[in-house]
């Protein structure tokens, strides 16, 4: 018989969203009527903004004359995109990069999912709990896992994020080779200040850990002192890989586009004691398995980082921030404990009177038709919290709310 990698065959199913999926199938085929109002998915609702799109017909037009046509382009990008991205993702924000060390790909899951493919087999990885899936699961793959009970890999060094500590995950006990954060994070909605990205940062250079640093969401920081790039922490440049994303803040989750910077300066020894930078192993890696995000799409991309797309996208973005903002007000009025929402899409609801995770979920659903996702689905310290996304259009977001505010009338009656 065929024989299948076991450390796939060991994972566990995609538990979280089919298992919302199928509750919803089910709530929706006993209330036909209904009609569900979703603040789960981490999905924008927005279309893309005018100055993307006409970059993209232009583009499309490109590809139709063969004076302009473009076939197979660089595997990590263009350079008028890699240039785009640094002069206003980096250097507007005094950080100074190569336009080299930025790869661009077809979004983010695809970098932050493969990247660990250059560590060690058995390097130990640490992940904070709750996590975004994709840092475990994608190790797990890789058999990082050892064993899974009780929701959790043997091998994997979990570091929990709760109120007590602000959802700012303690230092390891023990040494860890490499640590996955994400700030503003998903899900919490809470972000790392710069003396938290300060402490991280010396552990890396201290200890010859890798930081994977998923700053997917840094467009929704409000407060200017608050770093968008781990790479404002001097110092970081030695220790950190920073994977982006033009999903959540262009609108891009169809299109495809994001990127990963790998820093020259990062360097990992082999067994025989070589040193290796991970800025060559990682283009050797692309090179080999991947053959470039689309020639249209990255004509978007870059559209997207120009002026007039620039000030289009603020709007989008602040029709997202007002839905966190009423979503926030709205629990503050019923007396509900939220964390998040300020710097980020997600808000973090601590359910009410100790209901745990599932619980409040189906609360919600059965008496008010919305859906939510369930904390615990991202780690076991999410037991006791949903996330609630602004991803909706701000009237849904609206309904939703008050629908939220009468079910817990309704309960506390
Ligand atoms: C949405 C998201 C991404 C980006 O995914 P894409 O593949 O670029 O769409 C990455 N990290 C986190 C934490 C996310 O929520």
């Amino acid at each position: 018989m065929r024989s299948i990698n076991t450390a796939y065959a060991g994972l566990a199913g995609n538990y979280l969203f089919s298992e919302v999926a199928r509750r919803v199938r089910v709530y929706k085929e006993n209330h036909p009527e209904a009609d569900v109002i979703s603040l789960g998915i981490g999905d924008v609702s927005q279309p893309l903004v005018p100055a993307v799109i006409e970059a993209l017909h232009e583009a499309v037009d490109e590809m139709s004359r063969a004076e302009t046509f473009r076939g197979y382009g660089p595997e990590q990008g263009y350079a008028f995109l890699r240039e785009a991205i640094l002069k206003h993702d980096y250097l507007s924000r005094g950080v100074s990069l190569d336009a080299d060390e930025i790869l661009s790909s077809d979004g983010e899951k695809s970098d932050v999912g493969n990247f660990h493919e250059l560590v060690g087999e058995d390097s130990i990885i640490a992940l904070t709990d709750p996590v975004y899936p994709v840092y475990e699961d994608s190790n797990a793959m890789a058999g990082r896992g050892g064993v899974h009970e009780n929701g959790r890999w043997s091998s994997i060094v979990y570091l929990p994020c709760t109120k007590e500590n602000n959802f700012h995950p303690a230092l390891p006990e023990k040494r860890v080779d490499v640590v996955y954060l994400c700030s503003p994070n998903n899900p919490t909605g809470t972000v790392l200040d710069r003396t938290e990205l300060e402490k991280w940062v010396n552990y890396a250079r201290e200890n010859d850990s890798l930081i994977m640093f998923d700053a997917a969401y840094e467009a929704f920081i409000r407060d200017e002192s608050i770093p968008r790039s781990i790479y404002e922490i001097p110092g970081a440049d030695e220790v950190a890989v920073e994977f982006r994303s033009l999903s959540k803040t262009a609108g891009f989750t169809g299109l495809r586009c994001g990127y990963a910077v790998v820093p020259k300066k990062i360097t990992a020894k082999t067994a025989d004691g070589t040193v290796l930078h991970l800025h060559d192993i990682w283009l050797r890696r692309q090179c080999t398995k991947y053959n470039g995000c689309p020639y249209i799409v990255q004509r978007a991309a870059e559209a997207a980082f120009m002026e007039p797309a620039r000030t289009q996208m603020k709007a989008v973005l602040a029709i997202y921030q007002g839905n966190a903002d009423m979503m926030l007000k709205t629990c503050e009025k019923l007396g509900l404990e939220a964390f998040g929402g300020v710097h980020s899409p997600y808000v973090w609801l601590r359910t009410p009177g100790g209901m745990d995770s599932w619980s409040f979920f189906d609360l919600l659903l059965e008496k008010a038709a919305v859906v939510c996702t369930p904390g615990v689905g991202f780690g076991a310290s999410g037991e006791g919290y949903v996330r609630l996304t602004a991803f909706n259009t701000p009237s849904l977001t609206r309904a939703a709310l008050e629908r939220l505010e009468r079910v817990l009338a309704d309960v506390r009656s």
